[in-house]
């Protein structure tokens, strides 16, 4: 401890770590109670705030702040109240004859004080929907929101100066340098949702404490799209999840591997999408964003322009504004490997186009990256469907859909390996944010009490009766 005294959070923590048996111990009424204060706060007090903020710091259209942001969270409330009672409950399970005269059972305890870091594109979502889990398990939480949108970033400290005394919840704002002083401290647990790189940063950084840690990070998720699916509708789909958010999402689907007989149709379907969805001029339509920031405007104009400097075909889009951070929603064929937007993930409103000749080619090509957080396919056969999940490995899978599974409280969301480690959401995020504690509870003599030394002749019988019946 004495080495972290010096730390600038070194009294938060602290402060937290002190508190964190008291809040641990609250019922599921109190805990209820809590996360009812936060649902007034995002449902009523603050929502006109909330679509300002997001609007400031990405151009979000009100609608997507509604479905994106505001209704997953309240979501993640609702989900949580309803089941908790539940998830709080002691899980009984079978003991062993060899036991006989005791039971068991775990239970899910807070692990203790958690620290929170979320990434900028969908930032109170990403923010607030850990702390849901996280307050639902018992935890007091330290939470570090992303620098990159500081409207919602300095909304997020307000909300939650507001709902929480800091030794329960607070948050810290800041660049980067901030996230490395907050990780010197011995957390019990760690949540972060951001690039793989900074993932890789954070868990050395976890490792120094052991603490644990769950990592929700993003890379290439590809989308097939085989000879046997519907195109039109598959575009529509396709389309729709590409430029949400202008493709800043971690599960748009980042590239397109179709059937090269399908090409032509394919990117004619998707032409009359986006003419549909945000006109003939995207910069003037309110349903389409923009890019976040300069930096990360300047890293996909550098995509597109070592597309074309490797003679790929600009489909449509291709068009910038610097002034307002403004990418036209583009797609792009006939790319060399070696492009930029088939090597780094894209995180952006550009969609390249990649054809296979057979569906074996287009499953060897997905392994030969790393694995992703989301694999989507559009097909009406049950067979390349089959063939398509068994031979390959992703945090989560849509079938002629995209997106929609992260909406799902049910399913546990979360990638592997290269795209993260451990799951969230619902029941999963509880999971994440608990320690499941095993417990055997002696209530008469224990036949194991035969077993004690010394082991004579009869133990050692014992023993080989044990190993052979029980
Ligand atoms: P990022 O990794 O750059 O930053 C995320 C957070 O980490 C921010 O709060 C940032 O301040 C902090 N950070 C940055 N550098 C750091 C460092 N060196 N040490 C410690 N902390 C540091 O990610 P981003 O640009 O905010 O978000 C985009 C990435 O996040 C994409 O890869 C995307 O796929 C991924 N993502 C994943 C999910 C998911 O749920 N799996 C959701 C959204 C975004």
């Amino acid at each position: 401890m004495n080495d972290i005294k010096n730390n600038t959070y070194y009294n938060l923590f602290i402060r937290q770590k002190e508190n964190q048996f008291k809040i641990g111990k609250r019922t599921y009424n109190q805990r209820v109670k809590t996360l009812n204060a936060l649902q007034r706060a995002i449902e009523y007090t603050y929502r006109n705030e909330i679509r300002e903020a997001l609007f400031k710091d990405l151009g979000k259209p009100k609608v997507e702040t509604e479905l994106s942001e505001v209704y997953q969270i309240l979501g993640d409330i609702k989900y949580a109240k309803k089941h908790l009672r539940r998830w709080m409950r002691k899980q009984k399970v079978n003991t062993p004859i060899s036991m006989l005269g005791s039971s068991s059972y775990y239970i899910y305890e807070p692990k203790g004080v958690c620290l929170i870091i979320s990434p900028w594109n969908f930032p109170f979502n990403l923010t607030f929907g850990p702390l849901v889990s996280a307050i639902a398990a018992g935890n007091t939480v330290i939470i570090k929101p992303s620098e990159m949108t500081p409207h919602s970033s300095a909304l997020m400290a307000k909300i939650i100066k507001d709902v929480f005394n800091d030794d329960e919840v607070a948050l810290v704002e800041g660049e980067a340098e901030v996230s490395t002083e907050l990780l010197k401290l011995p957390f019990n647990h760690i949540f972060f949702t951001g690039s793989p790189n900074v993932g890789k940063i954070v868990m050395t950084a976890a490792a120094k404490n052991l603490s644990s840690v769950t990592l929700e990070l993003g890379g290439k998720s590809p989308t097939i799209v085989d000879k046997t699916s519907s195109i039109d509708k598959a575009a529509k789909k396709i389309v729709w999840g590409k430029f949400l958010n202008a493709g800043q999402i971690c599960v748009s689907p980042d590239y397109v591997l179709i059937d090269e007989s399908l090409k032509e149709d394919f990117i004619y379907a998707c032409l009359k999408w986006l003419n549909q969805f945000f006109s003939e001029n995207p910069k003037q339509s309110a349903s389409y964003g923009r890019i976040v920031t300069t930096k990360h405007f300047e890293r996909l104009k550098s995509y597109i322009d070592n597309a074309k400097t490797l003679d790929a075909t600009i489909e449509s889009g291709g068009e910038i504004h610097k002034e307002s951070n403004y990418i036209a929603p583009t797609i792009i064929s006939n790319l060399k490997e070696e492009a930029a937007l088939l090597q780094e993930e894209i995180f952006g409103p550009i969609m390249p186009i990649v054809t296979y000749k057979t569906l074996d080619e287009a499953i060897a090509y997905i392994n030969s990256k790393e694995r992703p957080l989301a694999l989507y396919i559009y097909s009406k056969s049950s067979s390349n469907i089959k063939e398509v999940m068994q031979n390959t490995r992703s945090g989560g899978t849509c079938i002629n859909n995209n997106i929609i599974h992260y909406a799902n409280h049910n399913l546990p969301f979360g990638g592997t390996n290269n795209s993260g480690i451990g799951k969230s959401h619902g029941f999963f995020g509880f999971k994440a944010f608990s320690n499941e504690r095993a417990v055997i509870k002696q209530h008469t003599f224990g036949v194991t009490e035969l077993l004690f030394p010394p082991y004579t002749g009869l133990k050692e019988k014992l023993a080989k009766f044990t190993i052979k019946w029980f």
